[in-house]
């Protein structure tokens, strides 16, 4: 092909891709040879939020406030969905666009990791526990344990999602650290995602106290922890358990310090940060604090479609303090360091899982084009998703020329 930019920011143009039993054999620049493909090879994409169970429902507008979105949430899942077969149909929609792996919430007792899995798209599905009371939480978390057995720990990516700090009682959060880190489960959690959930942890009052009234299931702890939400989770254990958070909207220079000194990743999604027209993200602060981001899509709820590719492409076009470069390091590598896996496949060495996008046709200046630049074009409406490869399969993109399939498998 053209060109192939890493993760690292490195560029090779030409570049010859070889694959072998579905992992990367050698990608080398081929200086003075005409390329195979007009195309330029990306690693994949992770998607590093999602909720494949809320996959077909309709999008709740942001009017209203962050707790009567939630209460609309609790509605879409009572609807009557085939779940599994709407996971599997958004799966593939990712798989189409780039993705090749998902980190995805599951909160409808397997059906979802299910369709992910039918639609051969990788991943980590985290089973989700909510239980504002102990006892509810404490039941739920045993579900969860019983679940991930039954589907399969080694098969797959799996690990456990404490939904967020008003939604799990207090006592149950250790508890569910420690069931994480004896079982080698990753964990994953909405934290920070308000000003308002901040506010509840500090104070014990307004929209969310208001919100577990409403609800009457109890509250998640006796008195408040008068705690902001990253301090809170480090003293439940649950970021020294490798624990993903999820949005990290609400962070001051304190939090941002802790994220860096656990070692935790963020998962930012910028579409449903849109959506709630929320204030800007501290990314580039996280980044700069050398914390690893990712990105994900969150769901359709909260988000005009499920298209990781577009949001990473709206990113660099709303946040010009985020290099495109940064960007495709979030999108890739940064995802699958947040879902717990090894870092070489986002650089496409050798011996690692052949998982790739090629975007097409390349621009005119690919060869001569900086890494900065073609990063950008990447990020751009002028590339188009010619394919994905996962684990060496193609899977033919919005833009795959007749043909296509026949030519690409292997190499390019
Ligand atoms: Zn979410």
């Amino acid at each position: 092909m053209r060109a192939a930019l890493l993760a690292d920011g490195r560029k090779l143009a030409p570049a010859c891709w070889t694959v072998a039993a579905g992992r990367t054999q050698s990608l080398t620049g081929t200086a003075g040879s005409e390329p195979a493909l007009d195309a330029v090879l990306l690693p994949a994409l992770v998607n590093a939020h999602a909720h494949l169970d809320l996959a077909g429902a309709a999008p709740i507008p942001a009017s209203g406030s962050f707790t009567a979105w939630l209460l609309g949430v609790g509605e879409a899942r009572s609807d009557t969905r085939d779940v599994e077969r709407e996971a599997a149909t958004e799966a593939a929609a990712l798989g189409r666009r780039g993705v090749t792996a998902v980190g995805d919430i599951d909160a409808s007792g397997g059906r979802a990791t299910r369709g992910r899995r039918g639609a051969a798209v990788g991943g980590r599905s985290f089973l989700e526990i909510v239980g504002v009371g102990a006892d509810a939480a404490r039941a739920r978390l045993a579900t969860a344990l019983q679940l991930a057995e039954r589907l399969g720990e080694a098969a797959d990516g799996l690990g456990l999602s404490p939904h967020a700090p008003y939604s799990v009682h207090a006592d149950v959060l250790p508890e569910i650290a420690r069931a994480a880190r004896r079982r080698g489960l990753p964990l994953a959690m909405h934290l920070a995602e308000t000003p308002e959930e901040t506010r509840y942890l500090q104070h014990g009052d307004g929209p969310f106290l208001d919100l577990l009234r409403a609800i009457g299931r109890g509250r998640p702890f006796d008195a408040p922890p008068r705690l902001r939400p990253v301090a809170y989770a480090d003293r439940a254990g649950l970021l020294q358990a490798g624990c993903l958070v999820v949005h990290g909207n609400d962070l001051d220079d304190e939090d941002v310090a802790r994220l860096a000194a656990r070692g935790a990743s963020v998962a930012y999604c910028h579409g449903t940060h849109r959506h709630f027209d929320r204030p800007r993200h501290r990314l580039a602060e996280l980044l700069a604090a050398g914390v690893n981001v990712a990105l994900g899509t969150d769901s359709g709820l909260s988000n005009a479609g499920v298209d990781l590719l577009a949001e990473a492409a709206r990113l660099c076009a709303d946040r010009p303090d985020v290099r495109p470069l940064d960007v495709l390091r979030c999108a890739t590598l940064g995802g699958r360091v947040a879902l717990g896996w090894p870092a070489g496949a986002a650089t496409l060495q050798p011996g690692t899982p052949a998982d790739a996008l090629l975007l097409g046709p390349a621009p005119a200046d690919a060869e001569r084009s900086t890494p900065e630049a073609l990063a950008a074009w990447a990020f751009s409406p002028a590339a188009r998703v010619l394919a994905t490869l996962h684990a060496g399969r193609v899977v033919a993109g919005d833009a795959a020329p007749p043909g296509f399939l026949d030519t690409a498998e292997g190499h390019g």
